[in-house]
């Protein structure tokens, strides 16, 4: 919501829908009590905090960080990745190296509770990426501007204790977030490994593009997920979408997740149907 709210503002001062998203997301990323993104975000098995982040503009432009250490705004790295480099991914050292030359400051990402959280974790040493569903998020953020002009941004820690060097959906393009400034743009969350293999948020927006509405095309991606998982029950993916004239839809594996909606009509938490009941 703190989120939404942000962007809305934004987008209401005149700000284009790169600037909302980007300013949106950031809130997330501040927010330490946020244990899936950004400054806060649960480290990997080795105790470090690494994230991913990928952002999208309306030509179709993009830039993404992956794996990047000490750096409190991956998306705003990701940023000056699209704006100021002939790259679209940097990854790790390379990417925390460019952040400092870009003038990001060097900060502790890990904090008392996720501290604490990772050395009660390092007793069992469990790692269970498919089937604990709670101990991994992401914020992806869709938006359009007055112009009619679309952007999309996605951020997270990853999967909690992960293996070092893992990198998930939400930084790559066409996996986690996609937008097509003709058609639309989707997000997703959840089991990252499961999003790349269908490219999931691209499938969408082509979806979108064959007529499907929002809520169909996020059916669709998740339905396409589960044929290549035929009965698997222990993991949790979830899609967002929203087409040129502002319409919208979620669809889920299971039940719980939902997205925020910002528009003239005010500010309303969406309920998403899910494959599982
Ligand atoms: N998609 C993220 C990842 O796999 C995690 C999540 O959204 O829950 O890194």
């Amino acid at each position: 919501m703190n989120a939404t709210n942000k962007a809305w503002e934004v987008l209401k001062s005149g700000g284009n829908a790169l600037d909302a998203v980007e300013q949106g997301v950031r809130v997330e990323e501040a927010d330490e009590t946020n244990e899936t993104v950004g400054k806060g975000g649960r480290p990997d098995r080795d105790g470090n905090v690494t994230l991913d982040a990928c952002i999208m503009d309306k030509d179709g432009n993009c830039g993404s960080v992956v794996c990047m250490e000490n750096i409190v705004h991956p998306i705003s790295v990701a940023r000056k990745v699209m704006e100021e480099t002939p790259h679209i991914i940097l990854a790790g050292k390379g990417a925390e190296k460019f952040a400092y030359e870009q003038g990001f400051k060097k900060e502790d990402l890990l904090t008392e509770s996720t501290k604490k959280q990772y050395e009660e974790w390092l007793k069992k040493s469990e790692y269970e990426t498919t089937i604990n569903i709670e101990n991994h998020d992401t914020i992806g953020m869709l938006a359009i501007d007055e112009k009619g002009d679309m952007a999309g941004a996605c951020t997270t820690s990853g999967m909690a204790y992960k293996v070092a060097g893992r990198v998930g959906d939400s930084p790559i393009i066409g996996a986690g977030l996609f937008i097509d400034n003709e058609v639309g743009g989707a997000t997703a969350t959840g089991v990252g490994e499961e999003v790349i293999r269908t490219v999931g948020s691209f499938l969408i927006v082509e979806l979108m593009r064959q007529g499907k509405s929002p809520q169909e095309a996020c059916e669709e991606g998740v339905k396409r997920i589960m044929k290549k998982n035929e009965g698997r029950k222990d993991f949790q993916i979830g899609f967002l979408a929203i087409n040129k004239n502002g319409e919208t839809g979620g669809y889920c594996v299971h039940p719980g997740f939902t997205y925020r909606e910002y528009s003239e009509n005010g500010h309303e938490n969406r309920k998403v149907t899910s494959f599982y009941e």
